[in-house]
């Protein structure tokens, strides 16, 4: 799997609709300071399901729509799209190519599409469960990043760790059986009552 193309439209500093392309191997942006690099990669967080405006150097969420300069006036939506590819079927679809979008409001309403149908956030984050690539994922290692996970308690790191390895998903159908398995034990216990009170 590696990213094709991403293509933003209101988002941040790209008012008109702009489309990078990528190759496989290593590709690197370059620009002066302000030109709007690190806006590509909080884009790429946002798609994936970025929740904190924070961690996408804003104070609201709505600042990642286009604000508007003195030649341009606000744009009221912002939308991005990854196109991976996925010839090694990595993620979890049919699909050699998967597109998946985020679109926004200034009136807050927004959705989530993957390959042009919509979806639910957490689909979105269950594609990319494991893959490495998801908002929680280390596939964007921000500054500073690399001291933070050197400096982790055991814990955390160890849950880093389980990241990467992909056993998370794991995890959290284990949690999800557990909580089925107690809700069966639950009516078990009410079906017993009441098979007590009729005897
Ligand atoms: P550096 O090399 O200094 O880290 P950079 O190339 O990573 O810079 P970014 O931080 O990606 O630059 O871009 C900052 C620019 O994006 C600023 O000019 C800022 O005004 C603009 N910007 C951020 N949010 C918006 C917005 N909502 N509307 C319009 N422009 C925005």
């Amino acid at each position: 799997m590696y990213l094709k193309t991403i293509e933003l439209h209101g988002f941040k500093s790209f008012t008109d609709r702009t489309k990078l392309e990528f190759g496989p191997g290593v590709s690197v942006i370059v620009g002066p300071n302000g030109s709007g690099k690190s806006n590509i990669a909080d884009a790429i967080r946002w798609v994936l399901g970025e929740q904190s405006a924070r961690v996408l150097r804003g104070s609201k969420m709505e600042d990642i729509i286009f604000a508007g300069t003195k030649k341009r006036k606000p744009l009221g939506m912002a939308e991005v799209s990854l196109t991976l590819d996925n010839s090694d079927g990595l993620l979890p679809l049919d699909y050699n190519e998967v597109t998946v979008t985020r679109r926004t409001y200034r009136s807050g309403e927004g959705e989530y599409l993957i390959n042009n149908s919509t979806c639910r956030l957490k689909d979105v984050q269950n594609l990319f469960a494991d893959t490495g690539m998801g908002s929680d994922g280390f596939s964007i290692i921000p500054q500073g990043k690399v001291d933070e996970i050197l400096n982790a308690k055991s814990e955390e790191r160890r849950s880093i760790i389980e990241e990467t390895a992909g056993i998370v998903k794991y995890r959290n159908r284990k949690k999800e059986a557990a909580r089925k398995l107690q809700e069966t034990e639950q009516s078990l216990d009410r079906i017993q009552d009441i098979i007590f009170e009729l005897s």
